[in-house]
């Protein structure tokens, strides 16, 4: 069966899809603080790449599929938020894209958020400062943003960059010409650890709850049942796709903005 690396597996979506892969007789290697195969800080240069090399050493070198997960939220601190999870999605995919590239037919499902199209006044200049490496830039922008606002901008510009940064990559020789399909989950409100410390917040709670969403919150076993079909091979002719799993929020807040086409 299948090798799986899955980043945020101990807890939240990460755990509800690891279950469900081993269910299915996969082999998991989860990633995460603790609680994981391999246990590692996402937030640090060295946690990142400690991460890359265990998980290349526990999977011989081949890897049939990646979901980057492991994500933190409002209220915490900004500049983790945009440390954990742009910089530490980009390294897993950037450092493991050799190990799927081995595989016959590898997958990857990097979760984003409905916070990138939901977010009002992303500045462009943070999520061009995440593609760029642009360290001194975020740093600045999210500074002068201020808390606590600034980690709800950090949340969905981090989310964002890495979307693009999947779509970009996707279409490439190093990614869908070796077989590796990569695209995004983009889910809503999901019942999870981290949705609860924003629901928990004086100041997020509040915000967090007039969120209209028609079906109800989701549970994570919603959003890992998605996650297993884009990873199984089912789900083939998807590259580059980004899947908005929301229970209507998207659709009640940005009706008509899509479909649009665009002018030549
Ligand atoms: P969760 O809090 O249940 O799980 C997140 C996991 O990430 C935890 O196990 C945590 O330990 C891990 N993590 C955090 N910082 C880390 C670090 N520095 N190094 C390694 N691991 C670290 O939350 P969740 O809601 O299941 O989140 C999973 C993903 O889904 C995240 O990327 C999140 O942004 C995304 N998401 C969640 C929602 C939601 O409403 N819950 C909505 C959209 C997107």
């Amino acid at each position: 069966m299948r090798t799986i690396a899955i980043s945020g597996s101990a807890s939240g979506i990460g755990a509800a899809t690891r279950a469900m892969l081993e269910a299915a007789g996969d082999t998991v290697i989860g990633i995460d603080l603790r609680g994981a195969e391999v246990a590692a800080d996402l937030s640090t240069d060295q946690g990142r790449a400690s991460a890359v090399a265990a998980v290349l050493d526990r999977c011989d070198g081949v890897l049939d599929g990646l979901v980057p997960g492991a994500g933190l939220g409002p209220p915490v601190d900004a500049h983790l938020i945009a440390e954990v999870n742009y910089f530490g999605s980009e390294a897993l995919l950037d450092g493991l894209r050799p190990a799927l590239a081995a595989s016959d037919a590898a997958s990857v499902v990097q979760i984003g958020s409905n916070s990138t199209t939901l977010t009002p006044n992303l500045p462009d200049e943070l999520v061009d400062a995440f593609l760029g490496h642009d360290r001194a830039t975020i740093d600045s922008v999210l500074t002068e943003a201020g808390a606590p606002f600034n980690s709800a901008i950090a949340y969905g510009a981090s989310k964002t960059a890495i979307t693009r940064w999947c779509r970009r990559a996707s279409i490439t020789d190093e990614w869908v010409g070796q077989d590796i399909r990569l695209n995004v989950i983009a889910p809503g409100a999901v019942q999870t650890p981290l949705l609860k410390g924003g629901d928990d917040d004086p100041t997020f709670g509040p915000l967090t709850s007039q969120l209209p969403v028609p079906t109800g919150r989701a549970e994570p076993d919603d959003i890992a049942a998605w996650i297993m079909f884009m990873l199984s091979p089912a789900a083939r002719f998807a590259c580059g796709s980004v899947v908005f799993v929301d229970g209507g929020s998207d659709a009640v807040i940005r009706t008509d903005d899509w479909p649009r086409t665009f002018t030549m």
